[in-house]
């Protein structure tokens, strides 16, 4: 029998980006909901790595697997780094996010591009049976867009704005996105401690 890691999430768009990037790993990934665990963990930490490694810890307790856990968020400069960790509550937890995008760029209306810096970070944790544990993070550097653009990816994707690409990450495929993105990246930084 393959090995199992469970990821500590319920959302359906991270769960693709990480069975995309584990695919050629000795092992079965199984969602929260798949391994039969339901817990609501809160994210009372005070940066990404903290909430990250709260997540894994809470649901290592309730199976005997790998866990994984991320955390992650989008920080806008010209907006003191706002929603960072705050990214899924902003504006409301069940805002749709065309309403949240739409909100953004009127907060930035006038702003010019040199001022529109902005980049996804990702913390993930690992939870091994034995109780010891890794954390690693990775960003993704952007810009806020001047308008919603693509239907890919999820949340903020189709306001942020890669330069190197000339799209949003809603307009790249999925293979793009996780080549370059702060999950990717954090995701294949943790591969490396399995
Ligand atoms: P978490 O589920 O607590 O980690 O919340 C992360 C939130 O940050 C998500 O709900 C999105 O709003 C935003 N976010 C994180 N990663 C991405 C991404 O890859 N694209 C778009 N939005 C993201």
């Amino acid at each position: 029998m393959s090995k199992r890691i469970i990821f500590a999430t319920g959302n359906e768009n991270k769960m693709k980006e990480i069975r995309q990037v584990f695919h050629d790993l000795d092992y079965e990934i199984l969602s929260m909901k798949e391994a039969g665990i339901e817990l609501e963990v809160e994210e009372t930490g005070s940066t990404f790595e903290e909430n990250a490694l709260l997540k894994a810890a809470a649901i290592a307790k309730q199976c005997d697997d790998i866990v994984l856990a991320d955390d992650s968020g989008l920080e806008i400069d010209y907006l003191n780094k706002e929603p960072g960790i705050y990214s899924a509550r902003y504006l409301g937890h069940d805002t749709s996010y065309d309403y949240k995008n739409k909100k953004i760029l009127e907060k930035l209306a006038d702003v010019p591009r040199q001022q529109r810096s902005a980049r996804f970070v990702c913390a993930i944790a690992a939870v091994f049976p034995d109780g010891h544990s890794v954390v690693e993070r990775a960003t993704i550097e952007g810009e806020i867009g001047f308008e919603i653009a693509g239907e890919g990816g999820f949340g903020y994707d189709p306001i942020f704005y890669v330069p190197e690409y000339g799209c949003t990450t809603a307009q790249l495929s999925p293979e793009q996105k996780n080549e370059i993105s702060h999950r990717g990246k954090a995701l294949r930084m943790i591969r490396k401690a399995l």
